[in-house]
C-alpha cells in the first residue's frame, strides 16, 4: 500500500506529457505480456512481429487518450487550488479573508498555553476612506486597499495572521507578542501607509489609518478580543485619526 502511494505521488509530480508517457509505457508492457502469454500457448511463429504490432497499436490508441485525460486532470488540480485560494483569501489584497482569519485566530487562541495570553490583536481602519472613493474614484480606492494590504504583509512576519475583515478594515494577530512589540509594528505600519498616496499617484491627501490594539487575556474569546481592539480603534478615530490606541486605551504619540 505504501509502495502504491509512493508510486502515485511520483506519478503526480510528472508533467502531463510525462504522465501520458508513463501510462502508455505501462499499457504497452501489459499488452506485450498478454501477447507473449497468448503466443507462448499457441506456439506462434510470428511472435516478434506481433509484439511490435501490439506495441504500436497500444501507443497509437493510449497516447492521445492518456494525454487528453491527464491534461484534464491537471486542469482540475489547478482549479481546485484556485478554488481553495478563493475560499481562503481576500481577492483584492491577497490577505486572509474574514472567514479564514476568524477561523485560524480562534484556533490559535484555543491552542495557546493555558495561563498565558496568545498575543496581540490590531484592528486597523483606513481614515476617511469614503472621501477617497468620492474624490478619486472606486478604482483608486481599490488600489489604496491593495497597498494597505501590501504594507501589512511587509510589516508583519510570515508567522503572523493578517486579514481583511471587510471594506477598509483589517486585522492582525501577533502571536505571543508583547504590547511593546505590537506598538512597534503599529508605528511601522502607520508610517508605511502614509507613503501610499505617492505610490498610487493620489494627489491632495495622505492615506492614513487608525489602529486599536488589544492584548489577549488567558481564556478570553476572540469576540471579546476583537471588541476590545475595536473600542481602542474608536478612541483613535475620536482623537483625530492617523493614530494608535494601545492595549491600555492610551494614545501612542502620533
Ligand atoms: P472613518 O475614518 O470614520 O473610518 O471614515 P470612512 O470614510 O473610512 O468610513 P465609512 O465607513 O464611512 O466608509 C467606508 C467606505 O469604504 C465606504 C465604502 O464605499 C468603501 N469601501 C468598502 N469596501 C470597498 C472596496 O472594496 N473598494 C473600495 N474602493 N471602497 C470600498
Ligand atoms: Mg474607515
Ligand atoms: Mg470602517
Amino acid at each position: 500500500m505504501v509502495g502504491a502511494s509512493r508510486i502515485a505521488a511520483r506519478f503526480n509530480r510528472l508533467s502531463v506529457l510525462g504522465q501520458a508517457c508513463a501510462i502508455v509505457a505501462a499499457a504497452t508492457i501489459g499488452a506485450d505480456l498478454l501477447t507473449l502469454i497468448f503466443y507462448a500457448i499457441f506456439f506462434s511463429d510470428r511472435l516478434l512481429l506481433d509484439l511490435v504490432l501490439t506495441s504500436l497499436i497500444v501507443v497509437a490508441v493510449a497516447f492521445p487518450l492518456s494525454y487528453f485525460f491527464m491534461g484534464r486532470s491537471a486542469k482540475l488540480v489547478e482549479l481546485a487550488a484556485e478554488l481553495d485560494r478563493a475560499n481562503r483569501l481576500d481577492d483584492l489584497t491577497g490577505l486572509l479573508n474574514r472567514k479564514t482569519f476568524l477561523l485560524q485566530s480562534r484556533q490559535i487562541l484555543s491552542d495557546h498555553e493555558e495561563g498565558a495570553g496568545a498575543g496581540m490583536l490590531l484592528f486597523i481602519d483606513a481614515d476617511h476612506f469614503k472621501a477617497i472613493n468620492d474624490r478619486h474614484g472606486h478604482a483608486m480606492g481599490d488600489a489604496v486597499l491593495q497597498e494597505i494590504g501590501a504594507a501589512l504583509t511587509a510589516t508583519i512576519g510570515e508567522q503572523e495572521l493578517a486579514g481583511r475583515l471587510g471594506g477598509e478594515e483589517f486585522v492582525v494577530l501577533l502571536r505571543g507578542a508583547s504590547p511593546e512589540k505590537a506598538a512597534q509594528v503599529c508605528e511601522r505600519l502607520r508610517r508605511k501607509v502614509k507613503a501610499i498616496s505617492a505610490i498610487v499617484g493620489m494627489s491632495g491627501r495622505e492615506v492614513t489609518v487608525s489602529i486599536g490594539v488589544s492584548k489577549h487575556q488567558p481564556g478570553q474569546s476572540l469576540d471579546a478580543l476583537l471588541l476590545a481592539a475595536d473600542r481602542n480603534l474608536y478612541l483613535a478615530k475620536a482623537n483625530g485619526r492617523d493614530r494608535i490606541v494601545n492595549t491600555d486605551g492610551k494614545l501612542a504619540a502620533a
